[in-house]
């Protein structure tokens, strides 16, 4: 079974979590200025990256609070996860 490790519950059952989409997207400051294509990007198009990938968990059935995750998309491992703000580096926290 796969297991995610919540930054502050530890180790639990990947179906306590939920998966929340790609991290570290940042809304534009001035979205009036932008074109529609613009818009539609910034809503719609993600990378959908072969490899190492940073992407934001919620554990729904703990905590309920949200992290983010790097996870390799092709073996689904999680390399670490760490709580939404903190730096990309740090404490490692990850588990498979
Ligand atoms: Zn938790």
């Amino acid at each position: 079974m796969l297991q995610i490790t919540c930054p502050w519950c530890g180790l639990r059952a990947e179906s306590e979590f939920s998966y929340g989409g790609e991290a570290d997207i940042a809304r534009p400051s001035d979205s009036e200025a932008l074109s529609d294509e613009a818009w539609g990007d910034y809503l719609f198009m993600r990378k959908n990256t072969k490899g190492v990938h940073k992407e934001q968990w919620l554990h729904a059935s703990g905590c309920r609070r949200w992290f983010n995750a790097e996870r390799d998309t092709v073996t689904y491992q999680f390399i670490r996860t760490y709580p939404v703000g903190a730096s990309g580096s740090g404490d490692t926290h990850g588990a498979d």
